[in-house]
């Protein structure tokens, strides 16, 4: 049962061949049981996942129907859950419990999608390895001494290990598109203001956007069409009506115009996943794309801005855990200075007090003209060059990654050789683009991804290509040994 897609858990369910309780108990099993290997989920949430399960099975006896309606899941642990431990994976919220459901959990849970637990992150959904937790590493199921991606790595490497069908994560730079890469999943980042931020704890506030990660493109419509949607709550959600993701998989890519961008092909990426990648353009050709070398000349500048504008929005994000209101407060201050300083001090691990420290600086009076203001200026070029470039084309395709997953540990030590393997997935989220990672081979026994980007709104025009792709490849269907 845990092989089973979402699609085809729902017909599974309409068709009365297993409950969603049944279905929820032997995954929960399955966790249990193969988990402690991984470390993908920082909570479980088995009492409630049973009452959801029980309750979606009694709506189906009602005659109630829906993509979700018994579907389980689980939730990246920065989106807040009424009542349940919402970590963030920091010590600054170990001790946090939200008041109140993000509306992607709200939405979720009324669609009927059964909750099993809260995934592993990056502390503060900052980092490319999920190497940052509080609550320790996550492993990548298809070699356990490899880093899943981040930072959404919790939920891509439970849903690669077939602990789950489905999982939501957030990307601000790449979080969901890398990990699905790295584990061989299908992952989407949606427009920026498709999905509501709202009830999510905030990174970067203008580059964060929450989607799904599934192991099929039309498991990510399923998934997305339960997610998406305007949101009075967050001000930067867009009002614009919401297509059926799903009924839009089987259109024809009879002459979709593809662009190639000539700068992705540059000495940065591995020989073999630029052969992957290139096998992946033929076979979309077969399928009646038109392939087309364009250029996007300021991707060069993408990281060094990304790097300024993330950690001075998030500077500005973090300020409020101050170990006044909520989370972490440490032992005895002595006055409220010392009660800042050691909360903060000791609530957030490195790479979190790093980031503060690059964005404070970048923000601080006398650098805000050359680091911030510059980095936003690169920003606006980045957007001109994608829409020049979809002027020409319908789709940009590349890689999601320079490199296969790498070794736990290997990196730690130089963050900027982290920060590189953000080179293809950030410059979507400093425009607000769209963008999908799908399986496209494998190299040394570890996936690759072929990244999609389409314009803004254009969700289903990347579900669509990724969806028939898959129908005429087997990539996605391919299970890590042991799981
Ligand atoms: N790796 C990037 C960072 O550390 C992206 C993280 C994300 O998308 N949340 O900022």
């Amino acid at each position: 049962m845990h092989q089973l897609t979402l699609a085809e858990i729902a017909r599974g369910l309409a068709d009365k061949k297993f409950s969603s309780e049944e279905l929820t108990k032997v995954l929960l099993a399955r966790i249990a049981q193969l988990d402690p290997q991984l470390n993908s989920f920082i909570s479980l949430t088995e009492d409630l996942a049973l009452s959801q399960a029980k309750a979606a099975d009694a709506r189906r006896a009602n005659g109630e129907s829906g993509a979700l309606l018994g579907a389980p899941i689980a939730h990246k642990d920065l989106f807040c859950t009424q009542g349940i431990r919402t970590s963030c994976g920091s010590k600054m919220l170990d001790n946090f419990k939200a008041p109140y459901d993000a509306t992607v959990v709200a939405k979720l849970a009324a669609a009927g999608a059964v909750t099993l637990g809260k995934t592993n992150m990056d502390e503060f959904a900052m980092g490319s390895a999920n190497e940052s937790s509080y609550y320790g590493a996550v492993k990548n199921p298809w070699n356990l001494d490899c880093v899943p991606g981040g930072s959404s790595g919790g939920s891509a490497a439970a849903v690669a290990a077939r602990l789950l069908p489905a999982a939501t994560g957030t990307d601000t730079g790449g979080s969901i598109r890398q990990p699905a890469a790295l584990t061989n999943l299908t992952g989407l980042k949606p427009t920026y203001g498709r999905v509501s931020r709202w009830g999510m704890i905030a990174y970067a506030s203008s580059l964060d956007q929450g989607g799904p990660l599934a192991r099929t493109a039309e498991d990510c419509a399923i998934l997305l069409q339960g997610m998406a949607g305007f949101d009075p709550n967050d001000s930067t959600s867009i009002d614009e009506p919401v297509p059926d993701y799903s009924a839009g998989l089987n259109g024809s890519l009879q002459g979709l115009r593809i662009g190639v961008p000539k700068e992705y092909f540059s000495a940065g990426l591995d020989p073999r996943i630029a052969e992957l990648i290139h096998n992946s353009v033929k076979a979309l050709e077969k399928l009646g794309a038109v392939i087309k070398e364009i250029s996007l000349p300021n991707m060069q500048h993408a990281i060094p801005a990304y790097y300024v504008i993330a950690p001075a929005e998030a500077s500005s994000n973090l300020s409020r855990f101050d170990g006044v209101r909520f989370g972490y407060r440490c032992e005895n201050p002595v006055n409220l200075i010392d009660l800042y300083k050691r909360s903060r001090g000791e609530g957030f691990g490195p790479e979190v007090q790093r980031r503060i420290m690059v964005g404070a600086y970048a923000l601080s009076a006398g650098y805000y003209d050359a680091y911030y203001l510059k980095a936003q200026k690169i920003r606006r070029l980045i957007k001109n060059d994608f829409m020049a470039a979809f002027n020409e084309v319908d789709i940009i395709l590349g890689p999601t990654t320079p490199n296969p997953a790498w070794k736990l540990g290997a990196k730690n030590s130089d963050p900027v050789a982290a920060y590189l393997e953000d080179v293809y997935t950030i410059t979507a989220n400093l425009a607000g683009l769209p963008g999908l990672s799908m399986p496209a081979g494998f190299v040394d026994g570890l996936p690759v991804g072929v990244q999609l980007l389409a314009p803004y709104f254009q969700e289903g025009r990347l579900l669509n290509v990724a969806h028939q792709y898959q129908l005429h490849t087997d990539w996605h269907t391919r299970t890590p040994t042991g799981f």
